[in-house]
């Protein structure tokens, strides 16, 4: 890809400027779209005006015509008119993930499912840092993709954590190992129906070969099946089933099953991340730590320092006997059910609510009535979850006022041996900037009660 062609860049997040600064030195002639949302850094409005490029906002349907290539940020709607436009004039419309596949020369990992995605690429992340060749991640996970792939050498791993949404405009994307975790519905808002939202998943497989390894999680009964689609060499993981062969729980260790050959990698009780969805993530970790050559000894080391992703069933501190959580990370409901069922003695008083995605609640309301002691609802989101919480027979609720009400209430009538779990089931949107500024908020304000 090297050329003095015109692309646009649509979107100027992390991805957008990344894949400017990797085209600006493939010599093409950058348009780089922004709503001044981020700020651009000022080497790389330099970097443009030297090859005549520029940054621009507003209409640019003037410049479709004399560009070859668009390259789409993440956070781009793909029916948006003017990739439609863009399209129909002839111009190839490509994901920036797309664009590191095509000049990433090294061995590629790539991960996506509804949830687990960060907890799986960044413990898959620690792993290859074992290999002796040089390795990163990037992706969804706040690196831009094809500045990685374009630092790294011949002989390395690359990990990338995959949304849905970058893999609408993949076209020859074949990662050496594909991982599917799980999926549930989320993001309807933009793909309209699961079934469009699971091939866009789907498309994180499509163009491999047999050479190449799909992860896929056994016991969702919706990955599952995909196998059969799939020309990649299907290794599952399961937590529930000992697999003939794949990842999988058997005598309370995580083992691998490969070849007719046993490898055990450690027990379950040695690593610090506790629930059922961390073990399903920790097994499609494994997967990936097998297939790019780490050994079994080396996968466990990480494993057994492995403390977790910030907002992610993130334990914050104990008061008078009673554990907080910040669990800011839960932006759909099934994320808030994999935490409920991680506190296996139930007594949690839940914090939920928040910028209302507007999914069915009847699955997590059943669960919200089995393991919580109350419910405390807070934010755009209160009422709607109010009455799906009344629907399903949950006794304990209370309405918050604010944030700050929400943890002060949970404070007052919190005793041992039960835990308050903020654990929204929302994104954020309505009272912060994103869920890692609620999570601060929320840690501050549970600190602020200890002191
Ligand atoms: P993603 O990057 O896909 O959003 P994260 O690892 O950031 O995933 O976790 C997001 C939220 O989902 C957190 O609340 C976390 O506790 C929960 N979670 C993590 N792994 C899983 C999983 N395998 N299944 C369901 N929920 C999960």
């Amino acid at each position: 890809m090297s050329c003095s062609k015109n692309v646009i860049v649509y979107g100027s997040g992390i991805s957008g400027q990344g894949a400017a600064r990797v085209l600006a030195k493939r010599g093409w002639r950058i348009f780089l779209y922004t709503d001044y949302s981020c700020k651009i850094a000022e080497e790389l409005e330099k970097t443009l005006a030297a090859t005549s490029g520029m940054v621009i906002c507003g209409n640019f349907s003037k410049l479709i015509g004399s560009a070859e290539l668009m390259v789409l940020s993440p956070g781009i709607p793909t029916d948006m008119p003017s990739v439609r436009l863009a399209e129909n004039s002839g111009m190839e419309v490509i994901s920036e993930i797309e664009l590191a596949y095509r000049i990433y020369k090294g061995s590629l990992i790539a991960i996506t499912g509804t949830n687990g995605k960060t907890t799986t690429t960044t413990i898959v992340g620690e792993m290859l840092k074992k290999l002796s060749v040089p390795s990163a991640i990037g992706g969804n996970i706040g690196l831009s993709l094809s500045e990685e792939a374009e630092r790294l050498p011949e002989n390395s791993w690359l990990t990338a954590e995959v949304s849905s949404f970058q893999l609408e405009r993949v076209r020859s994307f074949a990662p050496d190992i594909a991982v599917v975790l799980n999926l549930t519905p989320d993001h309807l808002e933009r793909h309209h129906t699961m079934d469009s939202y699971s091939a866009a998943k789907k498309r994180i497989f499509a163009q491999q070969t047999k050479e190449q390894v799909t992860v896929l999680n056994y016991d969702d009964p919706i990955v599952k099946r995909w196998a059969a689609e799939s020309k990649g060499q299907i290794c599952y993981f399961s937590r529930k089933k000992n697999l003939k062969k794949g990842v999988f729980i058997q005598d309370g260790n995580f083992v691998v099953k490969w070849k007719n050959k046993v490898y055990i990698i450690c027990s379950v009780k040695e690593v610090h991340l506790f629930g059922g969805h961390n073990e399903e993530n920790i097994l499609s970790a494994i997967a990936c730590g097998f297939f790019a050559g780490v050994t079994p000894e080396d996968m466990a080391v990480v494993l057994r320092d492995f403390q977790g992703v910030e907002h992610r069933l993130e334990y914050v501190t104990t008061i008078e006997g009673v554990r907080y959580y910040n669990d800011s990370k839960a932006t759909n409901t099934d994320s808030v059910i994999k935490a409920l069922n991680a506190f296996e003695n139930g007594h949690v008083i839940l914090l939920a609510g928040g910028h209302d995605k507007m999914t069915d609640l009847g699955l997590l309301m059943k669960e919200v009535k089995e393991k919580t002691d109350m419910l405390i609802l807070l934010g755009e989101a209160k009422e709607r979850f109010h009455e799906a919480a009344l629907d399903c027979g949950v006794k304990g609720i209370m309405l918050a006022d604010s944030f700050e009400d929400a943890v002060q209430k949970a404070y007052t009538i919190a005793k041992e041996p039960q835990v308050v779990l903020l654990s929204p089931g929302c994104s954020s949107y309505d009272m912060f900037k994103n869920y890692p500024e609620r999570g601060r908020y929320f840690k501050q304000l549970v600190m602020a009660l200890n002191s």
